[in-house]
């Protein structure tokens, strides 16, 4: 019996109202154009949610609301209450030690331009240097280039290889006397290459250099412990694990976010406000300005409960498979050529797709389809995939491409939904 569970795949267990789990996400019924059932697979970009998610937060605004932390009144007390449950958590989800280390922010974004605007601003001067990678996301290249204009820091940047891995041995040779961060992502959000983040932090450590993570991609993918890996700052967004927009998560060692200053000024983040001087709030909330979006926060709680309850290595697990399978298949299209890595490959996929009739060199993208009128057919098809540079120009300009078309696979994806992308694009290359 046990056994016949374990064959059903994961978009089809059992899910948290009492059908499968893909139905615990209604929009994965919608026909688009009326006629396609959805086939999405742009999850890098965005995730789906569930129920839980969106009726919690909905059940707060209709019943619980009230702004946290300032109230004496019971709704106040209440909503502050499950504001710092959320908190608690993200902690748990992280395996971070204190809860004090965990800031809410609006997302990947915003927590990344905090690192480089407050550590930088306490410990970088004019000449430091930041260790960046090629295939960074352009929140954690530009976030650095507006402390470069304002104090005049430099980039350094590990290259990657033909196939996408970082180059390591590169790596350690950027090191010097003026290194003060590392910044790089856990996962390529364009290649799907998963960084070997301990390796790369135990390396910085040695030079006595702190890490900051860039989790966007990995957070939904696998689990992640932040003390386990020993990163100095995680960054992650709530929307592309199943949760609400507009909330992420900084987490930072409690030694480093008691020693940079706060990010923004007002209410939440202060002890006491004369005009004479001010004095912070403990942490998290010196960076935690105004009021925060604390029915996010809850929606962000829900749905990492969500995944916690099927497991982020039953997750980790199916979604692998999947992305094998859709390699697998992809590849057996003529003309394809998927860029990344071959093993160490997490579920996003990109690719372009090459005329019919016509030969072409290896890494000459001339003569491939175009991979904005892809992208544009296969949404004629029902299928949702992300088209472009993926806001990761410099990686683009490695890979000697304009962009790519970008597949990328959530939990409640199937084989089937794979299949239907590979019969459409084999329709789409008939048409050129
Ligand atoms: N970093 C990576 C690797 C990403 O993929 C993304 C979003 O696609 C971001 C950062 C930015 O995330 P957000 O727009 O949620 O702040």
């Amino acid at each position: 019996m046990e056994r016949k569970t374990e064959l059903i795949p994961l978009p089809f267990r059992q899910g948290q109202g009492g059908g499968t789990i893909r139905e615990d996400f209604p929009i994965l019924e919608k026909k688009i154009y009326k006629k396609y059932p959805l086939v999405y697979l742009d999850n890098g970009a965005t995730t789906q949610k569930p129920r839980s998610v969106v009726d919690a937060m909905t059940y707060e605004y209709y019943n619980e609301n009230a702004n946290v932390h300032r109230g004496v009144h019971f709704l106040s007390q209440q909503a502050t209450e499950l504001h710092e449950a959320s908190r608690e958590t993200v902690r748990r989800f992280l395996n971070a030690r204190s809860s004090r280390e965990i800031v809410f922010t609006r997302g990947t974004t915003e927590s990344i331009n905090l690192v480089a605007s407050c550590y930088g601003e306490e410990f970088m001067k004019e000449g430091d240097e930041v260790i960046l990678s090629e295939m960074e996301h352009h929140s954690n290249i530009v976030s650095w280039q507006l402390l470069q204009a304002r104090k005049g820091i430099r980039l350094r940047v590990i290259p990657i290889t033909d196939e996408g891995e970082l180059r390591l041995d590169e790596y350690e040779k950027l090191f010097s006397e003026r290194t003060r961060i590392v910044s790089v992502t856990h996962v390529s959000n364009v290649l799907g290459t998963v960084n070997p983040m301990k390796e790369i932090i135990r390396i910085a450590h040695e030079h006595q250099v702190p890490v900051l993570v860039d989790g966007a991609q990995s957070t939904p993918h696998f689990a992640v412990d932040v003390q386990e890996l020993d990163c100095d700052f995680f960054a992650f967004s709530g929307h592309k694990i199943y949760g609400p927009t507009g909330i992420g998560v900084l987490y930072g060692k409690e030694t480093w976010l008691d020693r940079i200053p706060p990010y923004m000024g007002g209410g939440e983040m202060i002890q006491n406000v004369s005009f004479e001087k001010t004095t912070f709030n403990e942490l998290p909330y010196k960076f935690e300005a105004g009021t925060p979006d604390y029915v996010a926060t809850t929606g962000l709680a829900k749905a990492l409960d969500y995944v916690t309850s099927i497991g982020m290595n039953t997750i980790e697990a199916y979604e692998q498979e999947l992305t094998q399978y859709a390699i697998r298949r992809l590849n057996g299209i003529e003309g394809m050529h998927i860029f990344g890595p071959k093993e160490n490959h997490d579920a996003v996929i990109s690719f372009l797709v090459r005329q019919p009739g016509v030969d072409s060199s290896e890494g000459d993208f001339q003569h491939f389809i175009h991979h904005l009128d892809m992208g544009t057919l296969l949404d004629r098809l029902g299928i949702a995939v992300r088209t472009g540079h993926h806001c990761a120009e410099p990686l683009m300009r490695r890979l000697k491409v304009e962009g790519t078309v970008r597949v990328s696979l959530a939990l409640y994806n199937t084989r089937e939904e794979v299949d239907a992308l590979v019969s459409a694009i084999e329709r789409v290359r008939q048409m050129f």
